[in-house]
C-alpha cells in the first residue's frame, strides 16, 4: 500500500503543499472531512488564517478526529496557522502556546536563513508571513530553531511545527524532514 499524505484543505496554502509533497514522491490528497482524514497516514496543516481555519474545523466536525489522529502517532506537520491549530488554545494537541502575528502584521513579513537540525547543507531560506512564535512551551517540546530568541520550529512526539512557509521557498528539504517520520 502506498503511503498517503493528507493536506488539510479547508483554507490557506494547501495547494502548494500538495505540489511539494508530490515533488518528494509521495501521494498527496486533500483532507476536508473526517472521512478524508481516515484515509491518510500523515497530515500537513498549512499556513493560512487561524480564525478561519478554526471555523472550518468546527464546521466539518474535524476537531475530535484531528485530536484522535494525532494520538495515533501518525506524523503531523503544522506550518504557521497550522502550528497555531495544534497549540493549547486551539486543538490542544501540543504543549505550546502560540503568539499570533508575533513579528507584527503584513509589514513584518520577512525572510531569514535558518539552520534546522536534521537538514544538511545550506541553511533553509525561511519565509515568514504574519508569523507566530511559540510564546510558551512545556518540557516535552524540543525547539529546533529560533529567530531573535523566539522559537519558530519545534517538535513534540509525532508533531513537527514551524512558523514559516516552507512550501514557497522553492525547495523540499523541510517537507523531506517531515516525511522521514512517515513510514
Ligand atoms: N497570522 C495568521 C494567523 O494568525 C497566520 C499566518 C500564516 O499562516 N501565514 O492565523
Amino acid at each position: 500500500m502506498t503511503t498517503s499524505v493528507g493536506v488539510l484543505a479547508l483554507q490557506g496554502a494547501f495547494a502548494v503543499h500538495e505540489q511539494r509533497l508530490r515533488e518528494c514522491g509521495v501521494a498527496a490528497r486533500q483532507v476536508r472531512t473526517p472521512e478524508d482524514l481516515s484515509h491518510v497516514d500523515a497530515l500537513v496543516m498549512p499556513g493560512g488564517e487561524s480564525t478561519t481555519m478554526t471555523l472550518g474545523i468546527k464546521r466539518e466536525g474535524l476537531a475530535d478526529p484531528l485530536r484522535a489522529f494525532v494520538k495515533t502517532g501518525k506524523p503531523v506537520f503544522g506550518t504557521c496557522a497550522g502550528m497555531i491549530m495544534l497549540d493549547r488554545e486551539h486543538l490542544g494537541c501540543m504543549d505550546t502556546l502560540c503568539r499570533r502575528n508575533a513579528f507584527g502584521r503584513q509589514i513584518r513579513s520577512f525572510e531569514e536563513d535558518l539552520d534546522i537540525p536534521g537538514i544538511d547543507g545550506e541553511p533553509v531560506r525561511a519565509v515568514f508571513i504574519r508569523a507566530p512564535w511559540l510564546a510558551e512551551y512545556g518540557d516535552a517540546v524540543e525547539i529546533l530553531a529560533e529567530v531573535d530568541g523566539h522559537p519558530v520550529a519545534a517538535r513534540q512526539d509525532n508533531m513537527l511545527v514551524i512558523s514559516f512557509h516552507p512550501e514557497i521557498a522553492g525547495e523540499t528539504r523541510v517537507h523531506e524532514l517531515f516525511l522521514r517520520a512517515v513510514k
